[in-house]
This record gives structure tokens, C-alpha cells and sequence, in this order.
């Protein structure tokens, strides 16, 4: 989905990052995950190199095992430091905006992004953008916006200044949104794009255990207590549910980002082709999505829980009880039933 023609994005987005040494910052949505914080350092970095002054700015915290990066561009957190963020960002010349699809999706940071009266640039990979940018980069072909960016910033001119810190934020991006090159893959370009970053000298061995082998020993006892205790599987329907409380998350002493990636697991089950994820916050039940095949997630997520995302990996909220969510979405499931049993793999 593009705004202006094609053509016209690349020269307008070329003569913006060829003034010399402009005030640029990135944004990404809330709950920033690998592909927010990957993608953002890897075009924060290559603009850096280009010669800019460039902040990136997150709504809040993100978990430890995305503060590992060789990278030394500062990220600010907004909720921590609102009135540094909102100077900064009435400085900028250019914004951009990485990995959302609607200023709704940075939460707290909503009216900041749509007073950004300069040059907004969005660059991201869900389907269905609302239009709050002056240049809209949409692909939803995309693995991941990181992906996205390297072809972005490749069609500008600028492949050149990708460098070590630079790619292994991307390298980050695509990796984390592809479940480690496992789903989101359509096309070889994903591999051809990873390949270039590997030529940059990233060691991939070493992000993948900064990644994926970095949890407290109370993360990987909470995901047993998930999988042994709190989920439960309904084959007539090809789904299955994990529901996690306030109380289960103190007791096992919840870090941001501890839930990551518990949503996937009952998709390992033999004929399972959609999982739900419901956890408890402070003022709201917060819903996670995934699924196999056909069935689109996104859908049942933006009728259901007021949310969004891609088909097969989307996410939502609802002011109603955990009890009362995983209630509701098991009475959901009999009037998906066909779909569930008609998806393919
Ligand atoms: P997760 O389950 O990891 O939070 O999110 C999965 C996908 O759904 C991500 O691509 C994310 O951007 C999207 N997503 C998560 N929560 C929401 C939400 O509340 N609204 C919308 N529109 N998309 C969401
Ligand atoms: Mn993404």
C-alpha cells in the first residue's frame, strides 16, 4: 500500500537523508520486540553513518535479552523520560516510524507521533496501514521490517553503510520474526538479505544464544508451569489456550519479556493450528495470537479482542477478566470450528 508512486518515495526519501547531518529520530511500537529494536538500530546505525544525528525512541522498557548490542546509539525510553523524548522530538527533522501500522500501536506515544509536524516516514510490514505518514513504506510481503529496512536503505544508495553494529540489529529483526527462519518466509529474498548481513561480519552463533539462551532459570519454571498446568487443548477444534495470572506471574518473579515465544508452543502439538495466549496486566488482559496455515489470526483478533497483526501472529487486549477472556475465546472456538477444521497447512 503506497501513498505516492514507488518511484516518488525512494527520490523523496533519498534527497531527505542526503542533507547534510540532520536531527533524525526512529520510533517502534510498544512492547518493542526484536524486529522493533533490531530494525531500528540497524537504520539508526546505517543513518548515523551517513553522517546524522540519530535518537531512537521506545514507548517502554523492552527485556533483557535485546540489550546486548554492539550498537551505542542511545534509545530513550518515553514513559521514563517524557519531557527529554518530546524535546527531542520537536528538534527533529525527520521521524520514523518502524514495525506498527497505526500510531494507536505506540500507545502513550500516540499524540506525540501525530503532532510530528516534520517529515514522517513509515517503514513496517503489517498489513492494513492508516495513513499518518508523508512517505508510507508498507509491504506486508516482508518477514519482518528489518528485512525492509536492509532494502530500503539498499534502493536509496546507502547498502554501502551498513556495517557490523548495523546488521546485527537486522540480522536481530529477521531472525526474531521469523521464529529463526522457521515461518514468514515466502520468498528467497529473506536469506538472500541475511546472507548480505553475514557478509558485514556479524557472528550469528553469538546473537542467537544473546537471543534465545539468556533467560532466568523463574522464566523457563514458568514456561513448565504453563505447558504442564495452564494449557489446555482442544483437538475437535484444532486449538489450544494458556492463561497466565498476576498472582502465577509474581510468584515466578515476571521480567519483561519472560512470555515470549509461550504462545508458539501448543503449534508444536500434532494438528493444532491455532493458539491463544491470555495474560493478566494491571488494568487489562492482554491476548496473543498464532496460528498455522490459513487461518487468519488478524481477523479474530480485531473482531474479538480489538486488535490486530499479521495473519498468522497477531495480538490485542480487552478490559474484561482473564477468566471471563479465555471463557469467551473457548465459546469462539465453536463458531470458528469449520474454518479451524477447513485450514490448511
Ligand atoms: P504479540 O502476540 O507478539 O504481542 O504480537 C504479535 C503480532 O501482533 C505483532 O506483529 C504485533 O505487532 C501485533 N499486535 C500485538 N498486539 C497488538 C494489538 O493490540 N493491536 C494490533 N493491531 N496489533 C497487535
Ligand atoms: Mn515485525
Amino acid at each position: 500500500v503506497l501513498k505516492n508512486t514507488v518511484n516518488e518515495i525512494f527520490t523523496s526519501l533519498e534527497a531527505l537523508v542526503s542533507h547534510p547531518k540532520q536531527k533524525i529520530v526512529v520510533v517502534t511500537h510498544e512492547n518493542p520486540d526484536g524486529d522493533a529494536i533490531g530494525s531500528a538500530i540497524g537504520l539508526g546505525e546505517v543513518l548515523k553513518n551517513v553522517g546524522h544525528d540519530v535518537k531512537i525512541i521506545v514507548p517502554n522498557d523492552y527485556p533483557a535479552f535485546l540489550q546486548w548490542f554492539s550498537s551505542e546509539l542511545e534509545i530513550l525510553i518515553y514513559e521514563r523520560k517524557k519531557n527529554r523524548c518530546k524535546t527531542i522530538l520537536q528538534d527533529a527533522q525527520v521521524l520514523f516510524c518502524l514495525d506498527f501500522n497505526e500510531p494507536k500501536r505506540t500507545a502513550r506515544m500516540e499524540r506525540a507521533i501525530l503532532e510530528f509536524s516534520n517529515q514522517k516516514v513509515l517503514i513496517d510490514h503489517h498489513p492494513y496501514p492508516s495513513d499518518f505518514c508523508n512517505l508510507m513504506i508498507s509491504e506486508p510481503g516482508y518477514s519482518s521490517t528489518a528485512e525492509l529496512v536492509f532494502d530500503v536503505v539498499s534502493r536509496i544508495n546507502l547498502s554501502g553503510y551498513v556495517n557490523h553494529d548495523a546488521a546485527e540489529g537486522l540480522f536481530t529483526g529477521i531472525m526474531t520474526d521469523t521464529g529463526c527462519f522457521s515461518h514468514n518466509i515466502s520468498r528467497p529474498n529473506t536469506f538472500q538479505v541475511v546472507a548480505k548481513l553475514m557478509e558485514a561480519g556479524i557472528d550469528s552463533e553469538k546473537i542467537h544464544a544473546a537471543v534465545y539462551h539468556n533467560f532466568s532459570a523463574q522464566r523457563m519454571q514458568l514456561l513448565g508451569h504453563c505447558l504442564a498446568e495452564k494449557m489446555q487443548v482442544f483437538p475437535e477444534y484444532r486449538a489450544a489456550v494458556i492463561w497466565l495470572s498476576q498472582k502465577e506471574l509474581q510468584e515466578y518473579k515476571f521480567q519483561p519479556g519472560d512470555t515470549e515465544g509461550f504462545v508458539n508452543y501448543p503449534l508444536s502439538i500434532n494438528n493444532i493450528v491455532f493458539s491463544a495466549l491470555f495474560i493478566e496486566k494491571k488494568d487489562y488482559v492482554k491476548a496473543s495470537f498464532r496460528s498455522k496455515g490459513s487461518f487468519p489470526v488478524n481477523e479474530f483478533s480485531r473482531e474479538h479482542f480489538s486488535g490486530g497483526g499479521h495473519r498468522n501472529a497477531a495480538g490485542g487486549e480487552t478490559k474484561i477478566s482473564l477468566d471471563e477472556s479465555v471463557e469467551k475465546f473457548k465459546q469462539l472456538l465453536s463458531d470458528y470450528k469449520h474454518q479451524l477444521l477447513e485450514t490448511t497447512i
